[in-house]
């Protein structure tokens, strides 16, 4: 189906919104920049959510705390409308930083770009989704029946904390639109490699390695006769990648090893690759080539592939027609690396990934966001929210 004609009325009145609060953008990005918020710095994420949820909350949203002992708690912030279409948006507000970053290394402005710990990834995707519901709000857009912002805070990790929450959240949602800086300036992702783990662990046998080799059973030429196998998967076409990754075994030069251990990243684009990655990895695993050795294997999918799903090309119809309207050509993508979108769209929901302002050299001293693409796309991700409760409203 083709996507509603775009409002350009209205989207020229969220980009006026959105420009006049420039300013504030920057105020709010210095301070989550000034703020060490790794993700294993539970003090100091938990900080920024409490932060963002006095913000979601002056805006009049339903706020949320997901509370966890562990990781960062999540929160979140729900705008109620009086039309129909529910959209979720979802951006991280922890870091790879560790404590004492923000301190070293604070925000930095040349020209249009911002430079700190954090301040891409996902600073600005946090403060995009917070300022695309104020300018809703401000130009007073209320067709639509909820519209949720979820922070979370253990992106970083896996979202191993709230991954369930963002899948419970999407389950009852038309779209989920991940506010994740895309890969180029004009580019946005409407699919993602799924990432699977795996650790493949060998135990031989110790011997003198020039006295009497026959008694031992090599632990690590047998790891190599298995990674050599693995590895035939990604040649033969079959999937992505398969990267061994780290790599041990052994005591001395001079003794036969009795242990070898390798782990392996696999990258897939279907759910129906990663059962044959791992059906083929677990025969491997059992095989045996060097007699006298034994093997486990454990792992599996980290982050489901996120698909494209029958409402995707309408999805990224609609944002290129936006972009049309804000004097940017998007192009649709598909990313090796992943994100909560894996997990939105594994529930079915139509989502959406790259969507916030563009930056780069992520998890580096060198990472950047370019402030000049801050207006167009966070006008983006609004007009998505007005297409998507649209489109319900006129009963697809
Ligand atoms: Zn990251």
């Amino acid at each position: 189906m083709a996507p509603e004609p775009v409002d350009v009325n209205l989207i020229h009145r969220l980009k006026r919104a959105l420009k006049g609060w420039l300013p504030d953008f920057q105020t709010d990005l210095a301070w989550l920049v000034a703020h060490d918020r790794g993700s294993e710095y539970k003090a100091g994420v938990d900080a920024a959510g409490t932060w963002m949820l006095a913000k979601l909350r002056d805006l009049g949203c339903d706020t949320a705390v997901y509370p966890s002992d562990e990781y960062g708690s999540a929160i979140a912030g729900t705008l109620k409308g009086q039309g129909q279409g529910r959209a979720l948006l979802v951006a991280h507000l922890d870091t790879v930083w560790p404590q004492g970053a923000a301190a070293a290394w604070p925000l930095r402005i040349e020209g249009t770009r911002a430079m700190g710990p954090g301040v891409v990834d996902n600073a600005s995707g946090s403060l995009t989704g917070y300022y695309v519901l104020k300018a809703l709000r401000q130009v007073g857009y209320d067709d639509f029946d909820a519209i949720t912002l979820l922070c979370n805070a253990d992106e970083e990790l896996g979202s191993p904390f709230s991954k369930e929450i963002i899948q419970s959240l999407a389950q009852s949602r038309d779209a989920a639109f991940i506010l994740e800086s895309p890969s180029n300036p004009d580019e946005i992702i409407s699919q993602r490699a799924g990432l699977m783990y795996y650790d493949l662990r060998v135990t031989g046998k110790n011997a003198h390695a020039g006295v009497e080799p026959e008694k031992g059973h090599n632990a690590i030429q047998e790891l190599c006769c298995k990674l050599n196998e693995c590895q035939q998967l990604a040649r033969e076409g079959d999937v992505l990648t398969v990267s061994v990754s780290t790599i041990k075994g052994g005591q001395r030069p001079n003794i036969v090893p009795d242990y070898a251990r390798a782990q392996i990243d696999v990258r897939v684009e279907t759910l129906a690759e990663a059962e044959r990655v791992d059906a083929h990895f677990r025969e491997i695993a059992d095989r045996v080539w060097v007699p006298g050795t034994s093997a486990t294997l454990d792992g599996g999918i980290s982050h489901p592939p996120m698909q494209r799903g029958p409402q995707s090309p309408w999805l990224v119809e609609s944002a290129q027609a936006i972009g049309q309207e804000l004097g940017i050509s998007l192009k649709d993508t598909f990313c090796g690396g992943t994100s909560d979108g894996c997990y939105t769209a594994v529930v079915g929901t139509p989502t959406l990934c790259g969507l916030a302002p563009f930056g780069a050299l992520y998890h580096t001293r060198g990472e950047y966001l370019d402030l000049s693409t801050v207006v167009p796309r966070s006008t983006l991700v609004a007009g998505l929210v007005v297409a998507c409760a649209k489109e319900k409203s006129h009963g697809v």
